[in-house]
């Protein structure tokens, strides 16, 4: 039996996801020898734009050519599984995403410079323009989530991610709450699966793995109001990371409305 046919891409973002992939050290032999990875650009020099089995993306997409190149990666994919958190929800280029005025913004970075690469598009997660099996979050992703998902992946089986927020693997460390000293944590909003590690030494979380299931922006937006931080600093912090997702849901709560009412 064949091997399954793999890809590996990267566009606007750090790269720190496809570091995080070569960062898989000693399993880094198993997981080339368990599949046939054809192109990773990062990793090999001989890449091929052939059929594949299984996509991983990485990135936002932020000009016509990423767009083009995503579209085509797309059309040859049985599987296309988003890598990070550019690639899932946009990332930090994304946070201004439902207030508009891209033109704008762009002109008072470029000017009226011609710019010669491509042409810029407002940054968005790759599934506001293809079809996304699956999402494997995190700022980067965490190699063991990675290797766990492409092993489910290759066997045909669907993999798991947790559903439920940070502050849960925060309460099974037993930490005490960062909320509670009146700092700004933004776990109750994060997906699980960083084990908790920035609150577990006493550093808020700044909500680096997404916006988790389920998640209540309100309830989070309120009681940091009520803390004494400004609508205007809550709204900035809470859609850093999560930005296009959860700038949506304030979008839908009327939580501009209530910024403007205090
Ligand atoms: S410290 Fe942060 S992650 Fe931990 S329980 Fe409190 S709000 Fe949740
Ligand atoms: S605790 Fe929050 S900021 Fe820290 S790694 Fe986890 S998700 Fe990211």
């Amino acid at each position: 039996m064949s091997s399954p046919r793999v890809g590996i891409y990267g566009f606007t973002g750090c790269a720190g996801d496809q570091l995080m992939i070569l960062n898989c050290e000693d399993r880094l032999i198993d997981l080339f020898g368990a599949v046939d990875i054809l192109s990773f650009a990062m990793a090999k020099s001989d890449n091929k734009d052939e059929e594949l089995d299984v996509a991983f993306v990485e990135g936002s997409i932020s000009t016509e050519e990423q767009l083009e190149h995503l579209k085509n990666i797309r059309s040859r994919a049985k599987v296309l599984v988003a890598i990070g958190t550019c690639a899932c929800w946009g990332g930090p280029q994304a946070m201004k995403l439902e207030e508009g005025g891209f033109e704008k913004r762009y002109k008072g970075v470029y000017g009226d410079a011609k710019i010669a690469v491509s042409k810029a598009l407002e940054a968005q997660p790759v599934d506001a323009f293809v079809k996304v099996e699956l999402k494997i979050p995190g700022c980067p992703i965490d190699k063991t989530e990675f290797l766990s998902a492409v092993s489910k992946i290759v066997a045909g089986r669907h993999p798991y991610f947790y559903k439920f927020p940070v502050c849960t693997e925060c309460k099974w460390k037993e930490n005490l709450c960062i909320l509670l000293e009146g700092k700004f944590c933004a776990g109750p909003l994060t997906k699980a699966g960083c084990g908790a590690v920035c609150p577990s030494h006493n550093i808020p979380c700044v909500g680096c793995w997404g916006p988790t299931d389920d998640l209540n922006v309100g309830a989070e937006y309120k009681l940091l109001i009520e803390k004494g931080y400004s609508p205007e600093e809550v709204t900035r912090k809470i859609t850093k990371f999560s930005g296009a997702e959860v700038a949506k849901l304030m979008k839908g709560l009327e939580l501009k409305d209530m910024e403007a009412k205090k």
